[in-house]
């Protein structure tokens, strides 16, 4: 179903006082939290290498590369932009504290610390970051995941499949003769529609599938270690299941055509794939829709 939720969060906690490391290990003891440690910012930028921190607990004097420098480092590159940056120091002075406004970081924890303040504010920055990741990467009215985070999967999934030669299959949906539903009834009911068949196809998937919306009323599914026949078993049994579907108040009935392409045999890169998947959907509109063909 896509992560809707994420369980584990990486922490980088960045101070030069061994000290000061483990006391947060031990403040944030919980298996839900996942700690990398650094002395200072240049240890810290190395550990990035194969880390994704979403918190980022940051000492501001240290030797080599201070918090400020590690900050300036990591503050404009987009791997980073949903990671929280909290300043833990002694420095509290007003100055201080605007530095680190200045510098874009979104706590400060004073030492020595109140283990319980520490803490709330942890809490506080996962639960900005979830909203955050919420709205980054999932469409408004749909819930699913939105074009870019879906590309960005399928993109991710297709080295997978280079790597290990696992087959994955694409679907892409489109609803049939959808711009009469909204001439018929209204685009809020449109809305409805959209929105019953998104959460319809979402609950069908297996923990491992995604699905995004990619166009006004079309769908990406990835389905991962999934080969071109069970691929076809499950879209026409999402199609029958979305065909049986009685939506809304003016208890709409639609039915949806669907076009499936597998990497390797198709395509293993992102564009003929989804070409060769888009190809079968209009094979599908052609035929008559209300149906799923596969590429060839
Ligand atoms: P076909 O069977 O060939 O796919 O016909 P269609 O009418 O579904 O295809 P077409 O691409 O001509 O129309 C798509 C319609 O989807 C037109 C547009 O108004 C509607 N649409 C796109 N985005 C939204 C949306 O967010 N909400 C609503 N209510 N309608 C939308
Ligand atoms: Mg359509
Ligand atoms: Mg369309």
């Amino acid at each position: 179903m896509g992560e809707f939720e994420k369980s584990i969060f990486n922490i980088l906690v960045v101070d030069d006082d061994e000290n000061v490391l483990q006391l947060v290990k031990i403040i944030l003891a919980d298996r839900k939290y996942n700690l990398v440690t650094a002395h200072d910012g240049q240890e810290a930028l190395d550990k990035l290498g194969n880390f994704r921190p979403d918190i980022i607990i940051c000492d501001i004097l240290m030797p080599n590369l201070d918090g400020y420098q590690f900050r300036d480092a990591i503050r404009d590159r987009d791997e980073y932009y949903l990671t929280s940056f909290i300043f833990m120091s002694a420095k509290t002075t007003t100055e201080d504290r605007v530095r680190g406004i200045e510098h874009g970081v979104d706590a400060y924890i004073t030492k020595p610390f109140d283990v319980v303040e520490f803490r709330a504010i942890v809490n506080s920055m996962i639960k900005k970051r979830l909203q955050l990741e919420r709205l980054v990467n999932h469409d408004a009215l749909t819930h699913v995941y939105n074009k870019r985070k879906i590309i960005g999967e399928l993109d991710r999934e297709l080295q997978r499949v280079k790597r290990y030669g696992n087959p994955l299959s694409i679907l892409i949906i489109d609803i049939d003769h959808f711009k009469q539903v909204n001439d018929t009834h209204g685009h809020p009911e449109g809305d409805t529609v959209l929105a019953t068949i998104a959460e319809t196809a979402l609950n069908s998937l297996r923990a491992i599938d995604m699905i995004g919306r990619i166009g006004g009323e079309e769908f990406l599914l990835i389905l991962p270690e999934t080969d071109l026949n069970g691929a076809l078993i499950y879209a026409d049994r999402l199609r029958m299941m979305i065909a049986a579907l009685v939506i809304g108040a003016n208890d709409i009935k639609v039915t949806i055509s669907g076009g499936i392409a597998t990497a390797p045999v198709h395509a293993v890169d992102r564009e003929p794939l989804i070409r060769k998947a888009d190809e079968a959907l209009y094979e599908a509109k052609r035929a008559g829709r209300d149906r799923i063909v596969n590429a060839r």
